[in-house]
C-alpha cells in the first residue's frame, strides 16, 4: 500500500508542474497595474505573477484594452488562441445549466469563484471600436455571433458583446464577409 501511495506521489509530481505552468499564467492574468498609460510596462508586472485582483471598480479606457490586445502581456497569456479558449465553466453536477451565469461582477467585485472569460481579464473592454476582440467572438464560417453556452460568457457579458458586435456593423468596421465557397451547379443537370 505505501509502495502505491508513494508511486502516486512520485507520478503526481511529476504532472503538477506541467498543471501549473498551464494553468499559472491563465490565472494571474490581472496584473495590479497603476499606470494605465503604459500597458508595455504591464508585461513585466504580468510575467511577475502577480496577485489577482478581485476589485474591478477602476475603469479601463477602450484604447487601453485596444493596445493591450496587440501588447506581448495578452501573447504570452493566451498566445494566439481567442480569450474563451482555455477556459473551464464551474458548474454543479453533471450536466451543465441551459444558460450561463447572469453575472459576474456585483457591486465592482467579482462574486463567482470562475469568471467568465471577458470579466476575468479587467483589460478586456467589449466596445465597437475593440474589432480585434469582437472578431474572436464571430464564427468564421458564417460570421454570425458564437453561443453563450460555446464560449461561456455570462449573460451580462453576452448582452454588452451583441451590442458592440451590431454597433461596429452599423459603423462600418465589421464586415458581414462569409468565405467564398465554390460549389458545382452542374450536378444538379443530370
Ligand atoms: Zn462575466
Amino acid at each position: 500500500m505505501a509502495l502505491i501511495l508513494n508511486k502516486l506521489q512520485f507520478a503526481a509530481s511529476i504532472i503538477r508542474p506541467s498543471l501549473t505552468s498551464r494553468v499559472i499564467p491563465v490565472k494571474c492574468m490581472h496584473p495590479t497595474i497603476t499606470k494605465l498609460n503604459e500597458v508595455e510596462q504591464s508585461d513585466q508586472l504580468a510575467l511577475q505573477r502577480a496577485p489577482i485582483s478581485k476589485d474591478r471598480t477602476t475603469i479601463i479606457p477602450v484604447e487601453v484594452s485596444i493596445r493591450y490586445l496587440k501588447s506581448r502581456a495578452y501573447r504570452e497569456t493566451y498566445g494566439d488562441d481567442p480569450v474563451w479558449k482555455i477556459y473551464r465553466r464551474n458548474f454543479k453536477g453533471q450536466f451543465p445549466p441551459k444558460k450561463t451565469r447572469k453575472l459576474c461582477i456585483r457591486g465592482g467585485v467579482i462574486d463567482t469563484g470562475s469568471p467568465c472569460p471577458i470579466c476575468r481579464d479587467e483589460y478586456l473592454i467589449l466596445d465597437y471600436r475593440n474589432i480585434d476582440l469582437l472578431k474572436q467572438f464571430i464564427s468564421e464560417h458564417d460570421g454570425s455571433l458564437l453561443s453563450y453556452n460555446y464560449t461561456n460568457l455570462c449573460q451580462k457579458a453576452y448582452k454588452d458583446l451583441r451590442v458592440a458586435v451590431m454597433k461596429a456593423k452599423e459603423y462600418g468596421l465589421l464586415t458581414f464577409d462569409v468565405p467564398y465557397i465554390y460549389y458545382d451547379y452542374t450536378i444538379w443537370n443530370h
